[in-house]
């Protein structure tokens, strides 16, 4: 870990009154979720024909068998890794003003973190794609595929945004706002290349934020925006980070 850099990160957060994180899939791989590309990548067992909204219409029973796989049998089981604790317990301090999520998978909230927009929507929640009563994984069964609505009798859809589809409208506003608001922004396991998501982070170094990036590898952000890179494993990094930052 470069420990230099991490001071660096520290020193901005402590002159920030709005900091903001913006993570992706990067900062769950330590609660046992795979990323969407890469070696261990979730693509390379699934066809994402799965997550198109046309194909989950026209294929109901065939995305329902891969999504409950992939987002219920297998999601279900994470539980929040220390780079969720550390990012919640900033946020508790008065530290972390927002967190921009492109995850699904609800660790932010099972941390902790009460100010998080969720780009993507939340696998935890289901809605009724005919009269949008909405359900939580908990009041639905889903040993019969698909699961329908106890209200209308019509297929249920899990609350996340499914490729083709445009993103929530309250979260994008939020997400908007609060990247334009941030003095500094901290971006932390994602690679930079699925939009609109990504162009929360020029919209914050467009309006002066500092962004420190926290990650394995470069993203399509460390040249164009990252001010610190920080390489190495969110969940090592980020409790590093907010204990030097609340210590001081
Ligand atoms: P991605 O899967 O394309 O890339 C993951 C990124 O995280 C890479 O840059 C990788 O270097 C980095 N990374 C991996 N392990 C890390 C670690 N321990 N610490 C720090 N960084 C690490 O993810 P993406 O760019 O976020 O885009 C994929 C899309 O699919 C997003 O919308 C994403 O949120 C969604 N997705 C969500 C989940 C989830 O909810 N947990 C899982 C997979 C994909
Ligand atoms: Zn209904």
């Amino acid at each position: 870990m470069d420990n230099l850099s991490i001071q660096k990160a520290a020193d901005l957060l402590l002159k920030s009154s709005y900091t903001v994180a913006f993570t992706g899939a990067g900062i769950s791989v330590e609660s046992g979720i795979p990323p969407f590309r890469g070696e261990r990548g979730i693509w390379n067992r699934y066809n994402p024909e799965v997550l198109d909204i046309s194909y989950f219409y026209a294929h109901p029973t065939e995305s329902w068998l891969a999504i409950r796989e992939i987002f219920y049998d297998f999601f279900g089981k994470a539980k929040p890794n220390p780079a969720h604790m550390a990012l919640a317990q900033l946020e508790a301090a008065g530290l972390l003003q927002a967190i921009i999520t492109q995850n699904i998978d609800d660790l932010h909230q099972q941390a902790g973190s009460k100010r998080i927009f969720e780009f993507h929507g939340n696998s935890q929640k289901l809605v009724c794609t005919r009269c949008t009563a909405h359900y939580t994984l908990t009041d639905v069964n889903l040993e019969t595929l698909p699961p329908v609505c106890a209200k209308c009798g019509s297929l249920l859809k899990p609350n996340f945004v499914f490729f083709g589809e445009g993103i929530p409208e309250q979260a994008y506003a939020g997400s908007v706002e609060a990247s334009e608001n941030a003095q500094v922004m901290v971006v932390v396991g994602t690679t930079g290349e699925v939009y609109p998501a990504a162009g929360m982070v020029s919209i914050a170094k467009s309006h002066g934020a500092k962004i420190i990036e926290v990650n394995l590898e470069s993203s399509a952000f460390t040249n164009q925006f990252t001010d610190i890179f920080i390489g190495g494993k969110a969940g090592e990094v980020l409790p590093k980070l907010a204990r030097l930052v609340m210590g001081a």
